[in-house]
């Protein structure tokens, strides 16, 4: 899974990437790659009813990027459990989000990526 945002020929930046701009419907032809940046906590919130596989607490905040003086927001799970509104944090990549051996989709796991960003204080 990669952290990319696309962007429109009218500079509206979205996360995740769409086809077509959501707010004027031009397609996005320009991505922006978030990975090596670092992000504002804007809210965050721990999940005690968490998917199988999931670990617990699963602490969860929306952060946001600045793309180019645009606010991009995106939502994963924070790598520890003390984030406050307005932490700076980057993006690490963690091999498995989840847990591949538990959960409706064990039989089988090479069906889909396991992936993915957790946010990181920085
Ligand atoms: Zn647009």
């Amino acid at each position: 899974m990669t952290l990319e945002a696309g962007e429109c020929p009218n500079g509206h930046v979205s996360y995740p990437t769409h086809p077509r701009c959501p707010e004027c419907g031009e397609p996005q032809e320009e991505t922006h790659d978030l990975s090596g940046q670092t992000a504002e906590v804007v809210t965050w919130t721990k999940s005690t009813a968490t998917p199988p596989g999931v670990r617990q607490p699963n602490t969860l905040a929306i952060v946001e990027f600045d793309v180019d003086g645009e606010a991009v927001r995106a939502l994963g799970q924070v790598t520890t459990e003390d984030v406050e509104t307005g932490d700076e944090v980057e993006p690490v990549h963690v091999e498995e989000l989840r847990d591949p051996e538990v959960g409706l989709k064990s039989e089988n796991p090479e069906s889909q990526e396991w992936g993915g960003y957790r946010w990181d204080p920085v």
